[in-house]
């Protein structure tokens, strides 16, 4: 019912599904009828996507986010069959790219895997709204999205530091963590969404959990070295 309700992720899987174009409809900016203003959300997301879709090689002219208002049927018709127009001038996803199909596949799939991860990390601008159209045109960066994917966190145990609290395995809001009493604990990276907890949860006294950023994660340990033998059972 509202374009807020839009989802990056909403977005990605239509392009992924071979859909040519996107396209979003909204209420006019600063119209409303709840306090939310859901269609500013929609439109960062828009402009965020767009670059997004850039970096991919994708154009992003086959994603559009237009505001009217319910009366407004003939100006609705019209937008539509512009970009209809336009999308077909485009011609199919990738093709009209050069891109191959499966290494598009494959792009489409590694930025859909990091949506949670680009949400935290841009949740500030995701949420602002601005007052012109003029400070919209650049209000993400090709630099910043650029960055954005070079710079990707990953959060990693420190098999000699962790202390088997748990604290970051009952925290953890996908269950990414493999763990237990007296276990040393793993993330497991493909379930991971990179939201950070285990980094804020991990206790200072035994910083376990690395940020890691530009290098590979180290493999977890395998099962069998993973129980732990605490130092008064030793003796
Ligand atoms: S970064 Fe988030 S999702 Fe990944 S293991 Fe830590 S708590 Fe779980
Ligand atoms: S919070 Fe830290 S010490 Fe505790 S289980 Fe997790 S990584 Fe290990």
């Amino acid at each position: 019912m509202c374009s807020g309700r839009v989802d990056l992720e909403f977005i990605l899987r239509a392009f992924s599904n071979g859909m040519d174009g996107v396209f979003i409809g909204g209420c006019r900016l600063n119209e409303c009828n709840y306090i939310t203003q859901g269609n500013y959300d929609a439109l960062n997301m828009v402009l965020l996507c767009r670059k997004i879709m850039a970096h991919i090689g994708l154009n992003p002219e086959r994603l559009s986010i237009e505001f009217m208002s319910s009366g407004e049927g003939i100006h609705f018709s019209e937008v539509v069959d512009g970009f209809c127009k336009k999308v077909k001038d485009l011609g199919p996803l990738g093709k009209g790219e050069k891109i191959d199909e499966d290494e598009l596949k494959s792009k489409l799939e590694e930025v859909r895997n990091l949506i949670p991860y680009i949400k935290i990390v841009k949740r500030k601008k995701l949420a602002s709204r601005l007052e012109n159209k003029e400070e919209y045109d650049e209000f993400f960066t090709s630099d910043e999205v650029d960055r954005l994917f070079r710079e990707v966190v990953s959060y990693h145990i420190d098999p000699d530091k962790c202390q088997a609290c748990m604290m970051c395995f009952r925290k953890c809001p996908v269950k990414a963590i493999a763990g237990g009493k007296n276990l040393i604990h793993v993330i497991d990276q493909d379930i991971c969404i990179k939201c950070g907890t285990c980094f804020e949860a991990c206790p200072p006294r035994f910083g376990a959990v690395n940020k890691i950023s530009g290098k590979p994660v180290p493999p977890p340990i395998p099962e069998e070295e993973r129980i732990m033998v605490r130092k008064s059972k030793k003796m």
